[in-house]
Parts: structure tokens; sequence; C-alpha cells
């Protein structure tokens, strides 16, 4: 008999899969005018049921869509909603520079594109997720329904790459608590639509809080005196911003955060440093239920911080990379887990039995944040995959 339980589960990812070729091939007629959106569309939900089957086959039960219906993995909530505006090529006097992903960017001659409020944030009432979690639905047994995963951006996203002053206009906005209040009551809007509509399972991917932990990041706050807060007092507007925006739904719906360091074009990623500095805070006060944790290489530091994870709250440990094809060795990755849960043990005053029982495995990333994909094959990702559950298996048998 297969124990009964909730998200998360023991085998999970985190959500972006790699595309097949053919849904590339037609995005990319479809961005060119050589496609119509019904084509992209029978395309998207062809890919989507190959990509459920696989996971149900290798036995996943949070499966997603993976996310082939967007190009890069924040999706369109933003820049669907009122007074948010796509802006292609924003000239770099509204960027902080030091931030990591946009010092990235940089590299390659800037950001082509971002998304500025320029006006009063509304959520239209239509939600830009809902399509993808009702096909999602539509390929999985009723009473799963809820265990879909969907994958959300962060709510303080198209903040923290702005310089003070710059994320929206002062005459729309006085502060930062007025726009934050705006962006939450939105993001409320959009968690009643897809509660509606039977979501239970939200994963939200923010790269923001990596970034806190990165030295370069630290420094350039630090030097840039236009900043009215310290990095710290950041970190309580965003942990703020967020309860308000899961306040409502937080015992209706479970809700993860992905800590993400980065997962761009080729493998690459963006920030590095442990996540010693924001633990205390993030583990104790932001509302979610688990934490979906990279830690898959020395860049993320040591388990300690864990020892600062409550005692009703989750990690998944991502331990295995999603960005190389190299398997990882079973038994070091066993270790890995143990150490990580006898610091949780230790932390919270219980034995090493109860701490796994707050510990669930998944690839540190997801394979495919942007829809070029990892430096890795189908085949790669479904044995990465498949040795997330066989690992799952070894160490709580009979769970999903
Ligand atoms: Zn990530």
């Amino acid at each position: 008999m297969v124990a009964q339980r909730n998200q998360p589960f023991r085998a999970e990812h985190l959500g972006s899969l790699l595309r097949p070729t053919e849904l590339l091939k037609t995005r990319t007629a479809f961005e060119a005018g050589r496609a119509s959106a019904e084509e992209l569309k029978k395309e998207e939900d062809e890919a989507v049921k190959i990509a459920v089957d696989m996971q149900k086959k290798l036995g996943y039960r949070g499966v997603s869509d993976g996310e082939y219906r967007r190009g890069v993995f924040w999706g369109s909530f933003f820049q669907e909603l009122e007074g948010m505006t796509e802006v292609q090529n924003p000239p770099l006097e509204l960027f902080r520079t030091y931030v990591p992903d946009i010092a990235g960017f940089l590299e390659k001659g800037g950001p082509g594109q971002s998304c500025l409020c320029t006006g009063h944030i509304k959520h239209t009432g239509k939600s830009t997720l809902i399509d993808e979690y009702e096909y999602t639905k539509s390929l999985v047994d009723a009473d799963r329904a809820g265990e879909v995963k969907l994958t959300m951006i962060s709510p303080v996203w198209y903040h923290l790459r702005y310089r003070e002053g710059k994320a929206y206009p002062t005459d729309v906005y006085a502060n930062d608590e007025e726009y934050f209040a705006a962006i939450a009551e939105a993001y409320r809007t959009e968690l009643d639509i897809l509660y509606k509509a039977g979501v239970r399972n939200i994963q939200i991917d923010d790269p923001n809080f990596a970034y806190f932990c990165s030295e370069a990041m630290i420094e350039g706050w630090e030097a840039d005196k236009s900043n009215k807060r310290t990095l710290d007092e950041l970190l309580d507007v965003y942990i703020k911003c967020y309860n308000d925006c899961l306040s409502q739904h937080k015992d209706k719906i479970h809700f993860g955060l992905h800590i993400c360091r980065g997962n761009f074009r080729g493998s690459r990623h963006f920030s590095e440093g442990g996540y010693d500095r924001i633990a205390s805070k993030l583990l104790k006060e932001l509302d979610v239920s688990t934490y979906y944790l990279e830690y898959d290489t020395p860049r993320a530091g040591s388990f300690e911080p864990l020892a600062q994870l409550p005692i009703n709250k989750n990690v998944v440990l991502g331990v295995i990379s999603s960005k190389f094809s190299e398997l990882e060795d079973k038994s070091a990755v066993k270790e890995r887990i143990y150490a990580a849960a006898d610091v949780m043990a230790k932390g919270a005053g219980q034995t090493r039995e109860q701490a796994l029982d707050r510990v669930f495995l998944s690839p540190q990333c997801g394979f495919a944040s942007h829809q070029e994909g990892n430096a890795i094959v189908w085949q790669d990702m479904e044995n990465k995959l498949r040795l997330v559950r066989e690992i799952a298996d070894e160490l709580w048998p009979g769970q999903p």
C-alpha cells in the first residue's frame, strides 16, 4: 500500500523541461509570422502530453507542463497586468548594473527587454496561467488534479533590477510600500482565479533572493549611494510583499519557493554564495511551506543554514545537477541528504529520521529556464529524473 501524502513529493523537479525540437521550430515560425497561434497551440499541446507522459512513466506526481507555453520561466504574468509595460532595449541608466542577472546580460550588450511599471497596477481579471494548468490537469487522473505543479514568477521580480526610484513612476506610487501593495493585490486576484480552477500546488521562482547572498551584489549595493535601504531592510520589504500576496491562500494552496541561482543558455548561472545571510529571515518569516534549494555545487554553500528551518517546513534538496549530463553517484547523494538531515535535526531538536521526513529530492533547477534549455539532451534529462526517483525510493520506500 502506497503511503498517501500531499505535496511536496519525495521525488520532485522544478517545473521547466527541455522543449522538443518541433516545438522550438514552431515557436520560431510563430514569432516570425510563419505559423498561426492555432498551429503553435497544437504543437504545444502535443509536446506537453509527451512531457506529462514521461513524468508519469517515471513516477512523478507533481507533474508540470514543462513551461512549454512560455519562452522564459517568468511567463507573462507581469506583462499582462494593467500598468506594467514590456520595454525593448531599455536604457541602461534604469538598472542596478551590479544585480547579477543584469550584470550577466551586460556581457551580451544589455538587457534586450524588460518589464516596467508605467501606471497604476491592476489585474485584468484574466489569468495568463490558467490555460497552462487546465490542459495539464486534463492529462492526469481527476483525483490528482491538485497535485499538478504550476510555477509562478516572484512578486518582487521587477523591482530589484531597477535603481532607486526607477521601478515605477513616483507620481503613481509614492514609495515601495504603495507599489508592493498594488502588486500583492494583483497576485491575490491571480491566486483566486487559480484556486477556483483547482490549483493546489504552486512553486514561486525567485532569483532575487539568491542575489542577496552574492558578494559582488552586496559590494555593488553598498557602493551605490542612491540606495535608501540596506539589503537587510530590503529583504524585510520583500518578505512582507510575499506574505501579503499569499495571505488569503496560504492555508489552501501548497506554496514552495525556489531560490534560483540562474539557469541561462548553455547551462550558465548568475550568482553564488551560501544561504547563510538570508536563511534566518527567509526560512522563518516567509509564509511558504517548502523551499526548493540549489545544492549542486559548492557555490551554494553548506547545509548549515538548514538548522534554522522551522519544524513545520520542508526542504527539497537540489543536489542533482540539471546542468550537466554526468550522473551523480547515488551513495554520495544519499550521504549529502543525511548530512543535511543531521543539520536540520540538530537545529530542530529532532532525530535524523524525523528530520528526513521534512526532506525531499530534486534536480537543483529546471532543465530549461529559457526555451533553449540547458546543454544536455532529452535522454540526459530522463536519466536525471530517473536517478532522483530511484534515490527517493531507496530513502523513502513506497512514498510518492
Ligand atoms: Zn533555479
